[in-house]
């Protein structure tokens, strides 16, 4: 039986299960045509109607066929004497972002990504409705080592657990939060947009930049400018046009400036408000924490001695040369 068992020394959660099926080899299972393949479709864009199951999408979200995590499953959290285990209910989804087996962010025109992003939301909206999911985590890669290339999707995995990383993100957003009385990621960007120097692109919506901290060459956040914990309710549709484009603009930057590198986007954002365990729990949240996307290039090559990255190239230099790769950029953050 799988089971999320916690690690009370160090407070994260491990995932036991029997060991998967092998990856499929052969004809792609996402490509137009073979819509059946997959399991039951949970949701899909279609120009002429709903027809689940059936060509004629431009977005569309299935099963993963080797699931973490399921909605089927009973929801059990019980103490095995001083330890904790909970069932891995939740979801593990794809969304599938194109009916193109070969497109990327850097070929799909705007508008496609567009839809891709309303997606985000679409899912982020109908998974919090369950109180029993407490974090959903969106995610895709592009060009993982010891991965063939595949049809390009975006991960979806909702669990009734909070992801570490959000934790510790929270944690550190509502302490800030509790001196200043100010948003950590809005005192950030009034300084990065100030100083200029780690700024990549700034949009009427949005700030593209390099962190100070930076873990890796080229890592880069993408905020909204206005004050928001939820993706879902504060992309908006002046928003998404802008956000599509500025994506679509870095992520064809990075293609033709920087040789197509493999990467990690990952949206940040605040975990299900409904799902509340104890009263008092992310009280100040909407106020402290502030959703953004992280995208990390070649995150395989990130160097680290214990948990210290070391970057060798300073965020500074990486924002220049992300600047001049602009497509038509000619090396200013503002288009
Ligand atoms: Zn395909
Ligand atoms: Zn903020």
């Amino acid at each position: 039986m799988d089971e999320l068992r916690k690690d009370p020394t160090r407070g994260h959660w491990v995932l036991m299960r029997p060991k998967g099926k092998p990856p499929q080899t052969g004809d792609c299972l996402y490509c137009p045509g073979v819509e059946q393949l997959t399991g039951p479709e949970i949701a899909a864009y279609r120009k002429d109607g709903p027809a689940p199951n059936t060509p004629g999408w431009s977005v569309r979200v299935v099963p993963e066929g080797d699931a973490y995590f399921r909605i089927e499953w009973e929801l059990v959290r019980e103490g095995v004497g001083m330890f904790d285990m909970i069932t891995p209910r939740g979801a593990s989804e794809l969304i599938v972002e194109s009916p193109r087996h070969d497109d990327t962010f850097a070929t799909m025109d705007p508008e496609a990504l567009e839809a891709v992003l309303w997606m985000y939301r679409d899912r982020l909206v109908d998974l919090k409705r369950d109180g029993q999911i407490r974090d959903i985590l969106i995610s895709r890669r592009h060009k993982k080592p010891g991965v063939p290339p595949h049809h390009p999707y975006s991960r979806v995995t909702a669990i009734p657990i909070v992801f570490g990383e959000t934790r510790r993100e929270l944690r550190e957003a509502r302490e800030y939060y509790q001196y200043k009385r100010r948003c950590l990621y809005c005192d950030m960007l009034r300084q990065e947009i100030g100083a200029e120097d780690r700024v990549v692109r700034l949009t009427p919506f949005f700030a593209a930049l390099v962190p100070y901290a930076a873990r890796t060459p080229l890592e880069t956040w993408i905020l909204p400018r206005q004050h928001g914990c939820s993706y879902e309710d504060t992309l908006r549709p002046e928003s998404g046009p802008d956000l599509a484009r500025l994506l679509s603009e870095y992520f064809r930057a990075l293609a033709q400036g920087f040789g197509d590198p493999g990467y990690e986007l990952v949206l940040h954002t605040a975990p299900n408000l409904r799902s509340r365990i104890l009263q008092g729990d992310w009280a100040t949240i909407r106020d402290d924490y502030h959703w953004h996307l992280e995208i990390v290039p070649q995150p395989e090559r990130a160097n680290r001695v214990g948990g210290i990255f070391v970057n060798e190239t300073a965020p500074e230099v990486s924002a220049a040369e992300l600047r001049q790769a602009w497509p038509g950029g000619a090396g200013r953050p503002q288009g």
